[in-house]
């Protein structure tokens, strides 16, 4: 069985791309730190423990398994701490992903498909964004995203490295069979923060910032199924196993929802209250950040059904009530 470098596999988008690698006929081998990830999440193939700031680890793992690609999803991706830390970004990101792509290259794995972020747009009001849009991160995450594009372009000009990369908008949801979910420690994101709430494991969610340009004057994201992501992934695998050429793709559904929709939904779905605060602006975040998908659709065949807000929120709260790691 052909075998595929999960880093990050440990992780929350990793994780479910590893049930789908698998699924797909590969063997996917996770690549993780667990900095922020679960070894109970890796279930779907081998588990190597590594860096990558390792370069010597990376070696040794792309001569004991030869794998044909690499799904690169290790990273930070809280945009608050990237503002207060900018240098782990940089260094975590940006250098661990030249030591994985300088890795890969040397060991003649030349297929990549690597996790971008619609981060690397920056603030671009009120426009549905597209492939095409101008890249002006306006926080350190976003910019050391960025950065790796960048550098892919390059280490494929000079050494014939084949990459698709995905500019993710916001992830949601879980697997509906509940094996593997979102759980960070901290948690930062939106919707497990807000079903945390609902339960009472942790204060009332607050809102950051009600005085946005938006209609309700919340931030608007547009929010994609974890499965329907990775579902890209295996189609992205097939494209570069294909032989054909290197391609970004952005992966959002063309509608975005305030952060106020997401609580409205959530209290529907759960038929619970969400108790919740209104508080400041959290430094780094957009406006409104919502892509089109016409090129994932028309070029590699995606087709994101999964990715209704009441269906996301269903199966996060399925996973939410039934499964959970511990450290
Ligand atoms: N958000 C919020 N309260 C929270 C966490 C998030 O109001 O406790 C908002 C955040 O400002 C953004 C949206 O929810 O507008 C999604 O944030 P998240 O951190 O989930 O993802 P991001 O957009 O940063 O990738």
């Amino acid at each position: 069985m052909d075998k595929v470098l999960v880093t990050g596999g440990a992780g929350y988008i990793g994780s479910h791309a590893c049930k789908t690698v698998r699924a797909a006929g590969f063997e996917p081998v996770t690549y993780d730190n667990l900095s922020t990830g679960w070894e109970e999440a890796v279930k779907f193939g081998p588990f190597e423990k590594g860096d990558l700031l390792d370069r010597k680890r990376l070696d040794e793992v792309f001569a004991s398994h030869a794998p044909v690609a690499v799904m690169h999803f290790a990273a930070l991706s809280q945009v608050g701490e990237s503002m207060k830390k900018p240098g782990l970004y940089w260094q975590n990101n940006v250098e661990g992903s030249r030591n994985l792509i300088e890795a890969a290259c040397d060991a003649g794995c030349m297929n990549f498909v690597f996790s971008s972020t619609c981060a690397t747009y920056g603030d671009q009001d009120n426009v549905v964004l597209d492939e095409n849009s101008v890249q002006l991160p306006i926080n350190a995450y976003g910019a050391s995203k960025r950065a790796i594009e960048d550098m892919l372009r390059d280490y494929g000009a000079a050494f014939g490295l084949r990459h698709v990369i995905f500019r993710y908008f916001n992830v949601a949801g879980a697997d509906p069979e509940a094996e593997v979910g979102e759980f960070h420690q901290p948690e930062t994101h939106l919707i497990p923060l807000m079903l945390d709430a609902i339960e009472g494991k942790r204060e009332a969610l607050t809102i950051f910032g009600t005085d946005y340009e938006t209609p309700d004057g919340t931030c608007i994201r547009d929010y994609v199924h974890v499965c329907d992501l990775v579902d890209a992934h295996i189609l992205g695998l097939t494209w570069l196993m294909d032989g054909k050429q290197s391609r970004v793709f952005n992966l959002g559904t063309g509608s975005g929802f305030s952060v106020r929709e997401v609580i409205d939904h959530s209290r529907a779905v759960t038929n619970r209250a969400v108790p919740y605060k209104e508080g400041p602006r959290r430094p780094g975040d957009c406006t409104k950040l919502v892509s089109g998908s016409t090129r994932a659709v028309s070029e590699l065949g995606w087709n994101p059904q999964r990715s209704t807000l009441d269906r996301m929120i269903a199966d996060a709260w399925r996973w939410h009530q039934t499964g959970h790691y511990d450290k």
